[in-house]
């Protein structure tokens, strides 16, 4: 959620197509190394390469996410070598709406459209894998 925290930009002047704009440089591989690097800084556990990668990852998914959606500008990934606002070739996810619109219809039209497109396959992908790893050889968790 920390890089949607860019909207408090409105309130200070910042335009939505700035780099620190709504889904600017917040939303960028570059920004979610930066916080895995914190990370790993704040949090000895942190510190290997798979958990940066994990974290990198994980924070990378919400610009990465935020290209499926159908509205506003899309993600500055690759700030801050270039500043294009990219969308994925396809815009499945319906996007959200800014504040207290989320509690409203379009929210609720929003929270479906996530749970079609991204929950619901993540929780087939992780039943799959989570059968695979039961009907492996080796040590069960
Ligand atoms: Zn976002």
């Amino acid at each position: 959620m920390l890089p949607d925290a860019d909207v408090i930009g409105f309130g200070l002047g910042i335009d939505y197509a700035d780099d620190w704009g709504h889904r600017g440089a917040t939303h960028s591989l570059a920004f979610a190394g930066l916080c895995a690097g914190a990370a790993a800084l704040a949090w000895r556990e942190a510190r290997s390469l798979v958990a940066f990668l994990f974290l990198t990852f994980a924070m990378a998914s919400h610009g990465l996410l935020d290209t499926l959606t159908d509205g506003g500008l899309g993600s500055a990934l690759l700030w801050p070598f270039d500043q294009a606002r990219i969308f994925a070739p396809e815009t499945p996810l319906r996007v959200s709406p800014i504040g207290a619109g989320f509690f409203s219809a379009r929210g609720v039209e929003t929270l479906l459209s996530e749970i079609r497109w991204i929950w619901l396959p993540c929780l087939a992908i992780a039943s799959v894998g989570r059968l695979a790893r039961r009907h492996s050889p080796g040590p069960k968790s």
